[in-house]
């Protein structure tokens, strides 16, 4: 049925790339590129078949993008690279006529700062080339946004109070690991928390407010509230949610390491001259701490992330707790990785599917949460990241 090209290599690409040959009903050609290709070649001697094709790309330059995708003709590019590279990406796929997908916002390399203004810009062009443009289609952002457009369909007349809450109960015996990409996930988690009240966004100290929740299977873990790209569109689309908000667990030895590394300098993103070179401190880390993509066979425990939502259905207040449950050795024993990188890998294999089946196929640039979550949800379920639901139970927030 269709062509998916998927830029970036990682623990994340590893995952759509297994998840996108499990489907060769819906994706009949496939090619990984990146900017180192022997990593792409790995990932194909991995999934064990040779019809896959891989290829080197830098998509910091638009021109190679576009001389890659006239020479392959993708359908849609799945783009599991860095958020550095989402402008350039969707700027080549306007250029050579190609739909595009993606897991995380755009971010300047120089300033640790996500928003979706930049990448919404491009709605009128995408609407005027007749491509579609799919934001945010991992987990969180992702099925978080789908979650919450199944509760407005299916279970709230209004929703009121929305907060997404993630927990990692894994253990990778590490003393200090990050479970994705560590310059992207220590930029996100060192800046100021927000979150959304009354129309207006409150801003909060790094990490200032925290409390203990419980997740099914794993039991209570300290959450705290971060600023997470979702509740950008998600209040935007959901005009009566009056709060919003993320919560996200951290073990007291993983805040510890952070502290040091912020109080030593190793998080910042300036350039520093050393012996006369010049390197940026938090990438330099990323190349000593442990690769996420090597966390996998001994990462045991498993991830719980959902939406807890309060609102109004047929005139009475319920609440509403969905959520998925993914055990890292299971994603590992699939596909490699460990369950950070599965849960964001199968969503955006699964978001390429809705498109290319024409389910999420419409001119212009979209939040998830602005298709239709139903065959997604029902994917979801047969794609490896079941979901369950708790009516009228106590969300603690
Ligand atoms: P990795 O660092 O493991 O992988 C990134 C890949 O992109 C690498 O293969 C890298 O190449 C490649 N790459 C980087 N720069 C370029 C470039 N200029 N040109 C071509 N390729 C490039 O990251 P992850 O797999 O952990 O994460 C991938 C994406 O998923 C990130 O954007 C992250 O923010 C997002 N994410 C989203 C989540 C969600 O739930 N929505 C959760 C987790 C991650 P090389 O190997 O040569 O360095």
């Amino acid at each position: 049925m269709g062509k998916v090209l998927i830029i970036g290599a990682g623990g994340v690409g590893t995952v759509v790339a297994h998840k996108v040959a499990q489907n060769p009903d819906v994706f009949t050609d496939i090619m990984i590129a990146s900017r180192t290709k022997s990593k792409c070649d790995a990932i194909v001697k991995a999934i064990g078949n040779p019809a896959i094709k891989t290829a080197q790309v830098d998509a910091d330059n638009v021109d190679e993008l576009v001389a890659l995708f006239n020479s392959f003709n993708p359908e849609i590019v799945i783009n599991v690279a860095l958020p550095y590279q989402d402008l350039t990406i969707m700027e080549a796929c306007l250029k050579a006529g190609v739909n595009y997908l993606d897991t995380a916002n755009y971010e300047p390399k120089e300033e640790a700062h996500f928003e979706y203004s930049w990448q919404w810009a491009y709605k009128k062009r995408f609407e005027d080339a007749g491509l579609t443009a799919i934001l945010g289609c991992g987990f969180d952002p992702g099925v978080s946004g789908i979650y919450t457009a199944y509760a407005a369909k299916h279970h709230f007349d209004e929703m009121h109070y929305l907060d997404i809450v993630d927990c990692n109960a894994g253990n990778h015996h590490k003393a200090f690991a990050t479970n994705f990409n560590p310059e992207i996930n220590i930029r996100e988690i060192t800046q100021n928390g927000r979150y959304y009240e009354d129309g207006k966004w409150v801003t909060t100290q790094p990490l200032e407010f925290h409390k203990d929740l419980t997740y099914p299977n794993i039991g209570p873990r300290d959450s705290y509230l971060l600023y997470h790209e979702e509740l950008e569109s998600l209040v935007k689309n959901f005009p009566t949610i009056k709060r919003a908000r993320f919560w996200m667990t951290f073990g007291q030895e993983y805040l510890t390491h952070l502290r040091v590394i912020q109080n030593i300098g190793m998080a910042r993103i300036d350039e520093i001259d050393y012996n006369g070179m010049k390197i940026v401190p938090l990438q330099f880390l990323k190349a000593v701490l442990p690769n996420p993509q090597d966390l996998g066979e001994n990462y045991e425990g498993e991830t719980s992330i959902g939406c807890r939502i309060r609102g109004i259905k047929d005139g009475k207040e319920h609440t509403y707790y969905i959520y998925n449950n993914c055990s890292h050795q299971e994603a590992y024993k699939e596909t490699g990785m460990q369950g950070v990188s599965y849960t964001t890998g199968v969503p955006a294999m699964i978001g390429a599917m809705m498109f290319l089946k024409g389910l999420w196929k419409r001119p212009g640039v979209w939040n998830v949460e602005e298709f239709d979550p139903d065959p997604f949800m029902e994917q979801l379920n047969k794609q490896g990241l079941p979901w369950h639901e708790v009516f009228d139970g106590d969300l603690e927030l």
